[in-house]
């Protein structure tokens, strides 16, 4: 019975629902998905690289090296 509830109202989607751009928040290009667009995958793609450059180096681990026991 419940499944005569969903499908009373329900519009077949062929796709599943259009997630908005992570970048611009417009709705995604099946050809550029899940951006919008070549320019926002290029963005996102670039401060991804930054983004990694920028990770920062943990001093606790460089602390587990020397432990101090002298
Ligand atoms: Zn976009």
């Amino acid at each position: 019975m419940t499944d005569n509830t969903i499908n009373n109202g329900a519009k077949v989607e062929p796709l599943r629902k259009a997630r908005p751009c992570p970048e611009c928040g417009k709705p995604s290009a099946r050809d550029h998905y899940p951006f919008c667009s070549d320019r926002c995958r290029t963005l996102d793609l670039s401060r991804w690289l930054n983004g990694a450059y920028a990770i920062p180096v943990a001093d606790d681990e460089s602390k587990a090296d020397f432990p101090d026991e002298q």
